[in-house]
């Protein structure tokens, strides 16, 4: 089932044709903090690093912080508005923090006028730098790629575009709908679905676009589910953010709400307690995020996913498969088994869209198929995804399994488990109603089950 779905991978931000309409974001008519203002353009940290010596580990990220930012204070460094405020946007930021070469500037220079560039100095302080197949440089950091093959591919691959009802509400499927509230995302990530949208950035739904999404939910009773998506919508700040989920959960026909955000990953600072506080009180909201990488799993990102569930929001993970980063049995592995243990739950596994600029990031649909096959008996069924392509044209999602009916009849399939082991596995038999009578009549007369009925335990009668 295809909506326009949650998370993070880009798609669960579809976007319209209207949202270029929306308003762009002017700071001096918003709160301070909605969202808490664009990154620091002057090129440095609201404070520096520091100049003198080697700032970057060898290898290993949690420790990262400490050498990169280890002038910042505790305090300010969970402070998700300095966070986001502190965002690397430029190449001269960056390459005060990864060793760029001249030419490795200019190419990055020259991507960003297409594809521009945003890391949270949370998802920086997981980079190793001097790797240069570093998992988590490769979702962040600009690639030359990127333009050299956009020619490849699909600008709208999902065909978002077409199912707008009112500006920002996307009406795909009867019983659900998704609200596009802003297109800023606190990091760009390299493979997003929506990258073609990246050039329009900055824009907020205004309070009357809102009005017209919450109309149109009002008058249409047959829609049960509401999906707040973006960009981001946790970059709007909790208190907007809980004027428009109280006015939902008024509305009696809706059941849930869920909320696409990669903030637990790239940000979990915003996970606080006034956040968790406030959807405490409505629901059931569920959260869906994504990790991609376990090294994305931080003892950050585990304590705000810890705060979500405690505060009534169960969490699913809708990773995104991608060349270099995850696509290995081991890679998926670690990362389910490391989300079950801060109990987000592995949901999807999605084949990276077919979307211009992502190229080099995408891997042949086998090798997802693979991966399931391999992850099959070597981990707990709960820490297996669901492999999903999701189909061009706005064709919706289908899962993918490896196969393992080997043959088949109406009597019985012929199947083999994830040893490779080959076994006959028998349907119900047909007409169980009459093969009962008949069993049963016999067994009232002593020695009278004749050769070639069936054998009583294997009868099956189902109400
Ligand atoms: S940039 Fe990242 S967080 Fe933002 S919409 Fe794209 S995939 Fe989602």
């Amino acid at each position: 089932m295809k909506t326009a779905v949650a998370t993070s991978r880009g798609r669960i931000h579809p976007t319209l044709k209207s949202e270029k309409r929306a308003t762009k974001l002017d700071h001096r008519n918003e709160p301070q903090e909605e969202p808490p203002g664009q990154s620091s353009t002057s090129g440095d940290l609201d404070d520096k690093p520091p100049s003198s010596g080697r700032i970057y580990p060898a290898s290993r990220t949690a420790t990262n912080r400490y050498r990169i930012f280890g002038h910042i204070s505790d305090s300010i460094w969970n402070d998700w508005k300095w966070q986001f405020r502190n965002r690397i946007t430029t190449v001269e930021q960056l390459a005060q923090f990864v060793p760029l070469s001249p030419e490795q500037q200019a190419e990055v220079k020259l991507v960003t006028m297409r594809y521009p560039l945003s890391i949270t100095p949370h998802y920086l302080s997981l980079m190793n730098p001097y790797e240069p197949d570093d998992p988590i440089k490769k979702q962040a950091i600009p690639s030359f790629e990127e333009i050299a093959l956009a020619s490849i591919g699909i600008e709208d691959p999902l065909a978002e575009k077409r199912s707008s009802v009112v500006p920002g509400l996307v009406h795909r499927y009867p019983d659900r709908v998704l609200m596009v509230l802003t297109d800023i995302c606190p990091m760009l990530c390299r493979h997003c679905t929506r990258k073609r949208e990246w050039g329009n950035g900055g824009w907020v739904r205004t309070p009357s676009e809102v009005e017209a999404m919450l109309d149109y939910i009002r008058q249409h009773k047959g829609i049960r589910d509401v999906i707040i998506s973006g960009g981001d919508p946790l970059t709007l700040s909790t208190r907007h953010l809980e004027n428009i989920i109280s006015r939902i959960t008024a509305l009696r026909h809706v059941e849930i709400i869920r909320i696409g955000t990669r903030f637990p990953v790239v940000l979990p600072q915003r996970i606080d307690d006034e956040l968790c506080a406030m959807l405490a009180n409505y629901g059931p909201i569920w959260l869906n995020t994504q990790f991609n990488h376990v090294r994305e799993i931080t003892p950050q990102s585990a304590e705000a996913c810890d705060r979500l569930v405690r505060s009534g929001v169960p969490i699913n993970n809708q990773s995104v498969l991608l060349r270099g980063v995850n696509d290995t049995v081991e890679a998926q592995i670690e990362l389910c088994q490391g989300l079950l243990k801060i109990k987000v739950r592995p949901y999807y596994l999605f084949q990276c869209d077919e979307v211009q600029g992502t190229e080099h990031l995408r891997t042949p649909v086998e090798v997802g198929i693979k991966i399931i096959e391999g992850m099959r008996g070597r981990t707990s069924g709960l820490a297996i995804p669901t492999f999903v392509v999701d189909l061009p044209q706005g064709g919706g999602k289908v899962p993918l399994q490896p196969n393992y009916v080997l043959a088949k009849t109406e009597d019985e399939l012929v199947l083999r488990n994830y040893q490779g082991r080959i076994f006959h596995y028998r349907n119900p038999v047909k007409a169980v109603g009459a093969t009962f009578m008949a069993l049963a009549t016999n067994s009232l007369q002593p020695n009278s089950l004749t050769k070639g009925a069936p054998d009583a335990d294997r009868v099956i009668v189902r109400s």
